[in-house]
């Protein structure tokens, strides 16, 4: 289907059902890895068996890195280290699609290591100055800080005096990686986490918002409207911003932790702040495109979404207050590995794409690993469309070198 576009926009019309232009980036060995991947997740009791294999390896330290980082790792993330990362990074670049590098590190709970991941993410803010196919960084917060600390704090419990240093030292680590980015202005993107940790992360993204962000948006927080109450939230902060002189950066996502969610409320006998259908929550973010178009003068943001019709959604939104397809403020964000007919397509129409690229040792990535292999199994029925494509361009591909061969002949 081709998207009405506003006048004068020198783009071509965009498709999603390019599909040359949409894996144009994956050889034919590239391409049958994902094919066979895929294929593999779209078995339900296999993905089952592989992840449980998975969670056992974590918990016994199993190795199964020669496993997991020539098959699925190599689909899902970038490499070990930035530096691994880069070839990724230059392939997204030379699609005009800027790479978003995720350092993949999830579940610390020592200060060692939080040291050790704000140095990686200064180190990628630094990058990115220099190297325009990087136009972004992002933190996971539980990267710097430990779970248990953030929902102490999200609750409001009384601290005792080791948590009191613990969080400062944490506000310490996030404002350094704030002025970092603010230094080299290069936008950072603060992941959204689970609700019960994620008043404490609100309240000091908001105050970095209120510092950073006088001129452009620099820091960016997320939502997750699976919730039913962000889009309020969203209207009050975007009322607090224009108020108080700070513009809001806004990563919107529908968010990731569904089953977690519901089920903790469940135990604890709270009510869920989950919708309570998939419909609400597309509802609810779509609404969040259509807020944020209405603002986009004080507003930038990050649609994270495979979600054709939300993608569509907001071109079309775009095309009727007449902005241009490049517009500074706002990109479309896919996940490394994933949606690459929506990515490579938005891209060749002139949309601005970034892909989250992660990447770390292949043990700290396993939960991230299984998220996708969840996330794209017969699971969460989320699977037939990206395996449909993949399976639709290998037969083009076929098609193409037998004409190839019959001209010859
Ligand atoms: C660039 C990018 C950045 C991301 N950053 C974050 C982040 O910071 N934090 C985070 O939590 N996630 C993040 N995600 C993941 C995201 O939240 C979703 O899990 C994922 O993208 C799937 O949603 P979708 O919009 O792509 O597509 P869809 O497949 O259309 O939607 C699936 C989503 O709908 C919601 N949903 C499904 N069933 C129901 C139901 N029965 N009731 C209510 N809601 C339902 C869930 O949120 C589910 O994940 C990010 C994704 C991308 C692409």
């Amino acid at each position: 289907m081709d998207i009405p576009q506003s006048e004068n926009n020198e783009f071509p019309p965009l498709s999603f059902r390019d599909f040359s232009t949409s894996f144009a980036h994956l050889s034919d060995n590239e391409l049958r890895l994902s094919y066979w991947i895929f294929r593999m997740m779209n078995n339900e009791w296999l993905t089952t068996i592989l992840i449980k294999l998975a969670e056992l390896a974590l918990k016994w330290n199993l190795p199964i890195r020669w496993a997991v980082k020539p098959t699925i790792f190599r689909v899902f993330c970038g490499g070990e280290t930035i530096f691994e990362s880069l070839q990724a990074v230059e392939k997204l670049g030379v699609n005009q699609i800027g790479a978003i590098l995720d350092y993949s590190v999830e579940g610390q709970d020592k200060e060692i290591e939080f040291g050790k991941t704000e140095t990686e993410i200064v180190r990628i803010i630094q990058l990115a100055k220099e190297n325009k196919n990087i136009p972004v960084s992002c933190i996971k917060v539980s990267g710097i800080v430990s779970n248990s600390l953030l929902e102490k704090l999200s609750s409001k419990k009384h601290l005792n005096e080791s948590e009191k240093r613990e969080a400062a030292n944490w506000q310490l680590r996030f404002e350094r990686i704030c002025q970092a980015a603010f230094d080299n202005d290069v936008p950072l993107y603060v992941d959204a986490e689970e609700s019960w940790v994620q008043d404490a992360i609100d309240e000091l993204v908001e105050t970095m918002m209120a510092r950073y962000n006088k001129e452009r948006a620099i820091i960016f927080q997320t939502i997750q409207m699976f919730r039913h109450d962000r889009l309020e939230y969203y209207r009050k902060l975007i009322e607090r911003g224009r108020l108080e002189g700070f513009k809001i950066g806004m990563k919107i996502v529908r968010g990731a932790y569904l089953d977690k969610e519901n089920r903790r409320a469940k135990e604890m006998g709270y009510p869920t702040p989950i919708n309570p259908t998939k419909q609400a929550t597309d509802d609810f973010y779509n609404a969040a495109l259509a807020l944020s178009v209405d603002n986009i003068d004080w507003v930038e943001i990050c649609a994270g979404t495979h979600n054709e019709e939300s993608s569509m959604l907001l071109t079309e939104l775009m095309a009727q207050k007449g902005l241009q397809n490049n517009h500074p403020h706002i990109y479309f964000s896919q996940l490394y590995g994933m949606s690459d007919y929506m990515s490579f397509n938005l891209a060749a129409s002139g949309y601005n794409v970034s892909k989250y690229l992660p990447y770390g040792p292949v043990k700290a990535t396993l939960p991230y690993l299984m998220r996708r292999a969840k996330e794209n199994s017969a699971i969460s029925g989320h699977m037939g469309k990206e395996y449909t494509m993949i399976v639709n361009e290998r037969k083009r591909r076929r098609q193409e070198s037998f004409e190839v061969e019959e001209i010859k002949s």
